[in-house]
């Protein structure tokens, strides 16, 4: 028997999408490959999601989000989807453990960090090189560290590594912060983070990890080398739709293009959360996703 609802992912949009769908008494499973939370989840602390004055950590309120969905039923099953077939009246799910099928499906599988694209990179990935500063900070204790990135992550992982790391340096392509002010202002007070502007990556370096990076000014041409023990890279997201396989629409950067009430090129399907063409990506916009993509599939479920 097809469910009524799949959802692939289970950060805020998904858990939110499965909430509702449980909630409005949809037969409801939620395929995700990891631990519930998505990027999310991987943040200290979750400062601008209401309802939490003192700010929560992202694991916290991401198991506060699976528990409040399954409390009206919905199942987070742990599996990896590796193809879709969506174009029928029955919607299929190819995982590692097997085919789901159900009459409706909501995708809400992110984003991953944008890699940087560098000689050096791909190889000291995990010796010194990094992608997230929750889950490899503290190996970079009394450590100097490089912070590549100008954005509202880089700034935000940039002040959580001051914890670890003896200094920081952000390393930014313009003169300018990308990241909102308060970010911008406390990563200026911050005595342990300095910053080199109008500044770019072009290698990195190292033995049996990384020790140095290569420098290039963006302005005067200048290139140079400086030493560093870890090399945190924020330049953006990538969406996760390698699994739709041509599928569904998606826009230039492969994000699903998604229409009124988050539906997707085809019927049935909707998408929510990071992994839409969307110019916002918060953990309060992906909530609110998750509750339109699940209000919406309810509609089409039923007919309406
Ligand atoms: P982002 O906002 O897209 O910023 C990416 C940064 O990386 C920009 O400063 C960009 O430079 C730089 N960059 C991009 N490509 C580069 C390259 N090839 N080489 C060097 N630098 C490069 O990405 P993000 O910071 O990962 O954030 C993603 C989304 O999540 C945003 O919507 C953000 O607001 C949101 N977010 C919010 C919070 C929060 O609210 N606390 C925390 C984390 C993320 P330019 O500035 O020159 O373009």
């Amino acid at each position: 028997m097809p469910h009524d609802l799949l959802i692939i992912g289970a950060g805020p949009a998904g858990l939110t999408a499965a909430l509702y769908a449980a909630r409005g008494g949809l037969d409801t499973v939620v395929l995700e490959m990891g631990v519930p939370g998505g990027q999310a989840g991987l943040t200290d602390r979750i400062e601008n999601y209401p309802g939490f004055p003192e700010g929560i950590s992202g694991m916290e309120l991401a198991m506060k989000f699976a528990e409040q969905a399954g409390r009206f039923g919905a199942r987070i099953e742990t599996t990896t989807v590796q193809g879709v077939d969506l174009a029928g009246e029955i919607k299929k799910v190819y995982t590692g453990s097997g085919e789901f099928t159900a009459r409706a499906v909501i995708i809400a599988s992110g984003a991953h960090p944008r890699p940087l694209g560098v000689p050096g990179e791909e190889e000291f990935r995990g010796r010194g090189v990094s992608y997230c500063a929750t889950c490899d900070g503290a190996f970079f204790r009394d450590k100097k560290v490089a912070v590549v990135g100008g954005g509202d992550s880089a700034v935000e992982e940039a002040l959580f590594l001051t914890r670890f790391a003896s200094t920081v340096t952000i390393i930014h392509r313009r003169d300018t912060l990308r990241a909102t002010k308060v970010l911008q202002e406390r990563a200026r007070d911050n005595p342990k983070i300095n910053f080199s502007w109008n500044t770019v990556v072009t290698k990195v370096k190292g033995k049996e990890k990384v020790e140095s990076v290569e420098l290039k000014d963006v302005i005067s041409g200048v290139t140079g080398e400086e030493a560093f023990d870890g090399v945190f890279i924020f330049i953006g997201t990538e969406p996760n739709t390698g699994f739709l396989k041509g599928a569904l629409a998606l826009d230039d950067l492969g994000y699903i293009v998604t229409r009124e009430n988050l539906a997707t090129s085809i019927p049935g399907v909707f998408a929510a959360g990071d992994v839409r063409a969307k110019d916002f990506r918060q953990v309060s916009t992906a909530v609110g996703d998750g509750a339109v993509a699940a209000m919406a599939a309810e509609r089409y479920l039923s007919g309406l």
